[in-house]
């Protein structure tokens, strides 16, 4: 069997432009960038999926993320960031080895990353709502609605609360990057 082209790039057996490296992920520049900076986090293990990927290696994706992701963000001057993983053919997952691409933005640049949302019904929000959370109820929190404001919706999921408690400014790499230093 054809060994796959990501394991091949781990193994050095085929050139890469390696900026990264922990003892479980490499980041390397995409020689086909969406833009400037494109760079692909890649396991050095073959996982197919992020959902078999063991939480070592979750964790060192996460840290390459936000370490790599600051970085190249300052290296390139971004004006943002996008960080785009695909799982299974129709997501656009071409190789069974995970890569998750962090992709810099620029203003006016060409890249597209979008859908066009549904307009789905009150009543079937709520049978999504409830499928997935009698799914995931054993694994997941969801987070109470605080109780001094009624909710809007009755579907309320959990909101990250950093970052609502000081205000910074916006795209600050820098202070991103003084917290992640691994
Ligand atoms: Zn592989």
């Amino acid at each position: 069997m054809e060994e796959c082209f990501f394991c091949k790039m781990v193994k050095g057996e085929v050139p890469t432009l390696k900026i990264f490296e922990d003892d479980n992920v490499i980041m390397v520049l995409d020689i086909r960038p969406a833009n400037k900076g494109h760079s692909l986090i890649i396991p050095k293990g073959h996982f197919k999926s992020l959902f078999e990927t063991p939480g070592e290696v979750l964790s060192s994706i996460m840290n390459a993320i936000v370490f790599g992701g600051s970085k190249i963000g300052q290296a390139v001057q971004a004006q943002g960031l996008n960080v785009v993983y695909g799982f299974g053919e129709i997501a656009g997952q071409r190789v069974p080895h995970v890569v998750v691409h962090l992709i810099p933005r620029f203003q006016d640049d060409k890249v597209y990353i979008s859908w066009e949302p549904s307009q789905p019904t009150q009543d079937e929000l709520k049978k999504t709502y409830e499928l997935l959370s009698s799914e995931l109820k054993k694994e997941v929190v969801v987070q109470q609605p605080e109780k001094k404001e009624p909710a809007e919706t009755p579907v309320e999921v959990a909101t990250p609360k950093s970052g609502q408690e000081e205000k910074k400014p916006e795209y600050d790499y820098s202070s991103w990057t003084k917290k992640r230093i691994p």
